[in-house]
């Protein structure tokens, strides 16, 4: 992400309008007024914020993404969520479930 003056002919994603602002801020490959760069959950403004966006390219905090879109373990039945200091989901797909590497590791010695 990446903030920089904005250029006239510049219109943000969000409201399709000319930025109104003085900056504009670069995201996904898309322009957007900070103001309008914001999670779709809990509105809050991610300008300097970490984000992740969905297939649908909706755009979520960090937080919310992880409350909305984590899978659930299918043993443990619990959120498969990043290991601390990462922001990467480390999880096994199988027969269209998910688990925790370590749940499955697990149940695959049974
Ligand atoms: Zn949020
Ligand atoms: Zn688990």
């Amino acid at each position: 992400m990446l903030i920089r003056p904005v250029k006239p002919w510049e219109k943000c994603t969000m409201t399709a309008a000319s930025p109104a602002v003085p900056a504009v801020l670069q995201a996904l490959g898309k322009s957007f007024h900070p103001n309008c760069f914001r999670c779709v959950i809990c509105n809050e403004t991610l300008e300097g914020q970490q984000f992740s966006v969905d297939t649908q390219n909706k755009i979520y905090c960090v937080k919310d993404y992880h409350r909305f879109l984590a899978q659930t373990c299918a043993i443990c039945e619990q959120l498969i969520l990043p290991n601390k200091g990462s922001n990467e989901i480390v999880r096994v797909m199988s027969m269209g479930k998910s688990y925790h590497m370590a749940c499955y590791e697990g149940k695959s010695n049974i």
